[in-house]
């Protein structure tokens, strides 16, 4: 089968090896689509821990190719994947925290993953849609889940003022999500145009550039903000642009080493709230539930599909501007 490995950072090798075969408790999935994210990037750069070599892909799902012996699956069954392996036995496991088993493996990360025209599954990580699901939204289950974790976090009873920091798939899934939930106000923030206005097709009731506009001036108040960019810049706007008592729930992913200063005078008389939002513990099923009823707008967020041998020059470039999604069906 055809795949891509990173063989060290910053080197990707496309190359044929062959095809794995399930055992007991394991199934062969042949890819249909498989998202590229900002981890993805951060991976290939050394800049989030990995494997090497190993078959990059944690945004996945595809067909049911072959099953291993006593399996619940059938072939030809679509199916999407949790990518996040954990023991299931330990303290944290047990006690809902999966996202914190010191086990835990990740397909595309430190095992082999969805870059590839096949990929061995563990059937504990399977997640079965509806039939007539359009296979490039599997690429959407993964980080809609863990964007629903960002929203479980939140606490979002309907009636808030929501701010997103960030026009990627992640910010475009939380407007999505605030809206369903019942925010009052969402207010979209980015400096890229294109997705601004993608941001008002979906749900946003207002968005803000950052660049043209004094955010603090424009945006105040806000009961809940998710950061979503991954930045020091945004991460120091959402602290500014929350109300007092409000909440900062974290989505985005700086470079592990990044650092930061801040105010904990501030975070006290504020009791503001700066909380952590780390991968899809348990939300992989609901995201899949929620990918196949259609009541999400994806297709809009869709900028390239391409095959595995596109997949180094997505790596190499950042995202260009206005693009969201890359997909990779290989
Ligand atoms: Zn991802
Ligand atoms: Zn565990």
């Amino acid at each position: 089968m055809r795949a891509v490995f990173l063989n060290a950072v910053n080197e990707l090798v496309a190359t044929q090896v062959s095809r794995p075969r399930p055992e007991a408790g394991e199934s062969l999935i042949r890819v249909l689509a498989c998202g590229i994210c900002g981890t993805d990037r951060h991976i290939y750069k050394g800049e989030y821990p990995s494997a090497k070599p190993v078959i990059l892909g944690h945004e996945f799902g595809g067909l049911i190719e072959e099953v291993g012996a006593g399996s619940k699956f059938s072939v030809g069954q679509l199916v999407s994947v949790d990518p996040n392996i954990v023991c299931g036995k330990c303290d944290d496991c047990i006690a809902g925290r999966t996202a914190f088993c010191p086990d835990l493996t990740a397909l595309g990360v430190n095992i082999n993953g969805g870059l590839a025209e096949f990929v061995l599954t563990p059937d504990s990580q399977i997640y079965p849609v509806r039939t007539d699901l359009n296979p490039l939204h599997l690429a959407f289950i993964e980080p809609l889940a863990c964007s629903i974790r960002g929203m479980d976090l939140a606490e979002l009873k309907g009636g808030e003022k929501v701010a997103v920091l960030g026009g990627g798939v992640i910010g475009l899934l939380v407007v999505q999500l605030a809206k369903l939930a019942g925010a009052s106000e969402i207010v979209l923030i980015t400096r890229q145009k294109f997705r601004r206005d993608v941001a008002l097709q979906i749900g946003a009731t207002k968005v803000v550039d950052p660049i043209s506009e004094k955010l603090a001036d424009v945006v105040k108040n806000m009961d809940v903000t998710f950061e979503c960019a991954g930045a020091i810049e945004t991460f120091k706007d959402a602290q500014v642009i929350t109300r007092r008592g409000g909440s900062v729930i974290v989505l985005g992913l700086t470079p592990a080493d990044v650092e930061l200063e801040i105010k904990p005078f501030s975070i006290v008389v504020n009791e503001l709230r700066i909380q952590g939002s780390y991968l899809n513990p348990l939300t992989q099923a609901r995201a899949a539930e929620l990918v196949g009823s259609g009541d999400l707008k994806l297709d809009i967020l869709i900028s390239k599909v391409v095959d595995l041998s596109g997949v180094q020059t997505i790596l190499d470039a950042p995202p260009a501007e206005g693009d969201i999604k890359y997909i990779v069906c290989p």
